[in-house]
């Protein structure tokens, strides 16, 4: 359910959200394989004298836990548990794409590969999944053995609101989730049933409330221009977010894909055939389709869905509500923290529509002490007073992260910085110089000697 979109030089990879397509130059398949005849392999397309050709659908592997190991030979972030989803979006090319039986690698298997690409240093990873959270046990049991192999990662996961429950999303969290994103789509149930999503509006409002309860991040995609899109359609999306207070949304305008139900629908309705590709069309918008839409109308909605977004997000911060478990305060405490951060130096900070973005994250920066000492929080805060150039108040709050995480270079780096400001250099460099190696904090080692010189050459 996510958007994708990498180009690499040469090829060109275009993977489209829900609408999985690859394009390569011919001249790039091996010559090998241009010996035997690219033809005989299945499941691609390319062209030849200016034709293009298709070949024999791909076999569907069933036993994917007897696929090769990919982490063995190479560095990736990006795993998936299953292939496929039960859904049928009509927007959506995945079941099409994979079929609409959903296969599983086995646990062993999806544990095997996260150790090995552990082992070689990687802590994030995204589970891109169309929904992870299919198969509740198995999610758990891959969660207990994140925590038996003590694996310390943070991930990010993708769902269907009609798939999470208390139990898992606590084993989630538990085990380094910190996102899911859930395909909410419009707030009017008349459009999310034109598009097939077979969700209701208690789902979406019992999935965004116990994600946020756990401390992960509750991320909304919605798609505006779809059939019958009016200003009340629109509302009715704002008053849903209003609702369920999501901490990050993404509007998407609604795409028509190839593979997807609203392709079929499209090709027959203007009689049109896979041709239309030969054009090198990048994409057929909706409402280009649509007599009742217009360009204008579809930039207007998505103006005010953005800006009453982006008005409302500060409501929903103050809003948050944690669960009171002593075992997930560490959690809690990282959650907050790595929120405030979005706000000063992440996403939101460049936004200019959400008003007093120091002041949203400083707030929650403070709620993040509150239930454990986070580094992140002791930074943020020290930085914050930095940039209201109160630098006193800024050593007394470092000093305090610096005792709990005596080892934490950016921690003694800000402090060094502070003290620059007060013009105690030698402080400065009692805190740099443990940190000589980095060559982050080696130019301020410079620096403050080179203050302490003109000093020293002022007084002779
Ligand atoms: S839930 Fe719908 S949009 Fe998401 S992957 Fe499945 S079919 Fe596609």
């Amino acid at each position: 359910m996510e958007a994708f979109s990498d180009s690499f030089s040469g090829n060109r990879l275009c993977g489209y959200r829900r609408g999985r397509i690859f394009l390569f130059k011919t001249g790039q398949l091996s010559k090998k394989n241009d010996r035997k005849g690219i033809k005989s392999i299945r499941g691609i397309a390319f062209r030849k004298n200016g034709e293009a050709v298709k070949t024999k659908r791909g076999e569907i592997v069933n036993n994917l836990h007897k696929l090769p190991m990919p982490s063995k030979y190479f560095n990736f972030q990006h795993l998936s548990l299953t292939r496929g989803c039960p859904g049928e979006c009509t927007f959506c090319g995945s079941p099409r794409f994979w079929g609409k039986k959903v296969r599983f690698f086995s646990i062993d298997y999806f544990v095997k590969q996260l150790v090995l690409l552990y082992k070689k240093g990687i802590t994030f990873f995204y589970f891109s999944d169309d929904t992870f959270t299919i198969s509740k046990n198995r999610v758990i049991e891959i969660c207990k053995k994140i925590l038996e192999k003590k694996l310390k990662i943070v991930w990010v996961a993708i769902s269907r609101v009609n798939y999470v429950n208390d139990e898992i999303i606590y084993w989630m969290k538990k085990a380094g989730c910190i996102q899911i994103s859930y395909g909410v789509e419009s707030g009017s149930e008349k459009i999310r049933n034109s598009l097939n999503k077979n969700i209701s509006t208690n789902q979406i409002k019992k999935a965004f409330s116990v994600t946020l309860k756990y401390g992960i991040l509750a991320r909304a995609y919605f798609i505006y221009g779809c059939p019958e899109e009016s200003l009340e359609s629109i509302q009715d999306t704002i008053d849903l977010i209003r609702e369920i207070k999501p901490l990050s949304t993404i509007f998407y305008i609604l795409d028509i894909f190839p593979g997807t139900t609203l392709y079929e629908e499209y090709k027959k309705k203007f009689n049109v055939t896979d041709d239309i590709w030969l054009k090198r069309v990048e994409d057929i918008m909706y409402f280009e389709t649509d007599p009742k839409l217009s360009e204008k109308m579809i930039l207007d909605f998505g103006k005010k869905l953005r800006t009453s977004y982006y008005k409302m997000l500060p409501e929903f911060v103050d809003s948050i509500s944690l669960i009171d478990k002593k075992e997930l305060y560490p959690m809690h405490s990282d959650f907050l923290s790595r929120l405030a951060m979005t706000f000063d130096h992440g996403d939101y900070a460049e936004i200019e529509s959400i008003k007093e973005k120091e002041k949203i994250a400083e707030k929650l920066y403070k709620r993040s002490l509150q239930y454990c000492p986070d580094p992140r929080a002791f930074l943020g805060l020290g930085i914050a007073k930095q940039k209201s150039s109160n630098y006193k108040q800024s050593v007394k709050i470092l000093a305090k992260g610096i005792k709990h995480f005596p080892n934490d270079q950016k921690l003694h780096l800000c402090m060094g910085i502070s003290y620059m400001n007060l013009l105690e250099y030698k402080k400065a460099l009692s805190y740099l110089r443990p940190f000589q190696e980095s060559k982050e904090v080696q130019p301020y080692i410079a620096n403050c000697y080179k203050a302490l010189d003109n000093f020293t050459n002022d007084y002779k």
